[in-house]
This record gives C-alpha cells, sequence and structure tokens, in this order.
C-alpha cells in the first residue's frame, strides 16, 4: 500500500515536471504587467533624454534579424544595448516567408547590410514540425507547416537530440537559401550578406553556453570556406574558430 502511494505521488510531482517545461512562468496577469511597468521604470530612470535624442526622427540598423520567438533567445546575448541597431522580425521557427513584408523593410528600406538568420538550440517550433500538431491552432499550423520543406531531408534515423540539432541547421540554410533567391541581386552587388547562424545556450557545439555559431554564409556551408569569406575579415582568428561552426 505504502508503495502504490508512492509510485501516485512520483508520477504526480513528474508529470508535473513535464508540464512545467515550457509552460509560462506561472505568474498572474497582474503579476506580469507589475513586472513590465517596473522594469520599464528602471529603463526610464537609468536613461538620460539624450540617450533617446540620436534615433528621435530615424531608425539606424546595422542588421535585420530574424529569430525564434523563443523567450531564452534574446538580443541581449549578441549586443548589450540593441535599440536603434538590430532590426528584428521574429516568428516561431525563425521564418522569412510568415513575415516576409517585415524582412524587406529591413533590408531594402533600412539598408542594413546584414541579413542574420538566427535559430537556436532546442527549438520547439522545429520539435513541434518533428512531430504531429494537427491538434494546434489553424493558425499555429499554418506557420509550422512552413517547416515542412528544410525538415523533409530528415529520415527519422539516430536519436532524437541529434535529429533535432540537425533540423535547426537544416531550418537555418533553408531560410538562408530562400534569403539568398528573394535578395539575389543585392547579395551579388556585395551589399548584402546572409548569415545563418544558430545560438546555442546548451553549448551542443562545445564553443561555449550563448555562443552565436554561424553554420552560413551566402550559402557557404564549409568552415573554412565560412573563415575566407570577406565578410569575417575582421575577426580574428581566435575568435572565428570560436564562431564559425560545422555542421553536424
Ligand atoms: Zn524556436
Amino acid at each position: 500500500m505504502k508503495k502504490a502511494w508512492f509510485l501516485v505521488v512520483a508520477i504526480l510531482f513528474l508529470t508535473s515536471q513535464v508540464w512545467a517545461s515550457g509552460k509560462g512562468a506561472h505568474v498572474s496577469p497582474s503579476e506580469a504587467l507589475k513586472k513590465l511597468v517596473e522594469g520599464n521604470n528602471e529603463f526610464v530612470s537609468s536613461h538620460d533624454p539624450s540617450y533617446f535624442e540620436p534615433y528621435q526622427t530615424s531608425q539606424h540598423p546595422f542588421v535585420t534579424l530574424i529569430t525564434c520567438s523563443d523567450a531564452r533567445v534574446h538580443m541581449t546575448a549578441l549586443l548589450k544595448d540593441p535599440i536603434d541597431k538590430m532590426f528584428v522580425i521574429r516568428n516561431i521557427g525563425n521564418q522569412l516567408v510568415v513575415s516576409h513584408g517585415s524582412i524587406d523593410y529591413g533590408v531594402l528600406h533600412l539598408h542594413t547590410p546584414i541579413l542574420l538568420i538566427l535559430g537556436h538550440t532546442h527549438c520547439g517550433a522545429v520539435k513541434a514540425a518533428m512531430g504531429d500538431y494537427r491538434k494546434e491552432t489553424e493558425a499555429i499550423r499554418n506557420e509550422l507547416d512552413h517547416l515542412h520543406l528544410p525538415l523533409s531531408a530528415d529520415k527519422g534515423e539516430g536519436d532524437f537530440e541529434s535529429r533535432w540539432l540537425k533540423n535547426v541547421e537544416r531550418n537555418v540554410d533553408w531560410q538562408v537559401a530562400q534569403a539568398l533567391s528573394f535578395y539575389h541581386d543585392l547579395v551579388q552587388k556585395g551589399e548584402l550578406v546572409v548569415v545563418g547562424a544558430v545560438y546555442d545556450f546548451i553549448n551542443a557545439y562545445g564553443k561555449g553556453y550563448g555562443r552565436m555559431v554561424i553554420i552560413n554564409v551566402n550559402g557557404v556551408t564549409c568552415p573554412d570556406a565560412i573563415k575566407k569569406h570577406p565578410v569575417t575579415r575582421k575577426l580574428s582568428e581566435k575568435i572565428k574558430n570560436l564562431v564559425v561552426g560545422a555542421h553536424h
């Protein structure tokens, strides 16, 4: 009897742990709003009016960044202060087609020299697209459907973790290829470089937790060729070895 109760408690505990992962922060709406208002208040009081002056009439980003909406991926992992520096488009699975207009705006109107497509390790959108998502809402299904093509090369072999990472990379490569077709002329003229990278918060590449690992530059995926690409010429050899990664 004692054993049975222990089992019930253990199962309940484990189930709650599974639910707890990826289900939000468990705060009430009022607590959540309080956090936001307080955070913003801190920002207001720590920034002088002169901080806002340079960008009151226009924005000056040097990168159009398309990344996943995942809460674990944030601009501050790339720049301490991303304000007025990054034009950011986010959706589940860092996809071009579902936000094409916004990306056009960054590339064609704001003329950012870099279009960075940033996927990430343990991407829930990629995982969902690998499985059965028929029970999701129509809107979610529509967005996930676009991940089917990049993931179609997955033959379902090997352990799940490595398939998952491989599919994150496939998706980044696929998005880069799409960007190269959308912005072919700009890339040809050297006015735009499309960079594909994976933000790695599990240290899957062994390059450090939180590393942005560059795996694709204008469709080039060979690490040695990426290191020779002119876009990387301002990086030291040491840094290149740290940030340029091979596909899994
Ligand atoms: Zn994701």
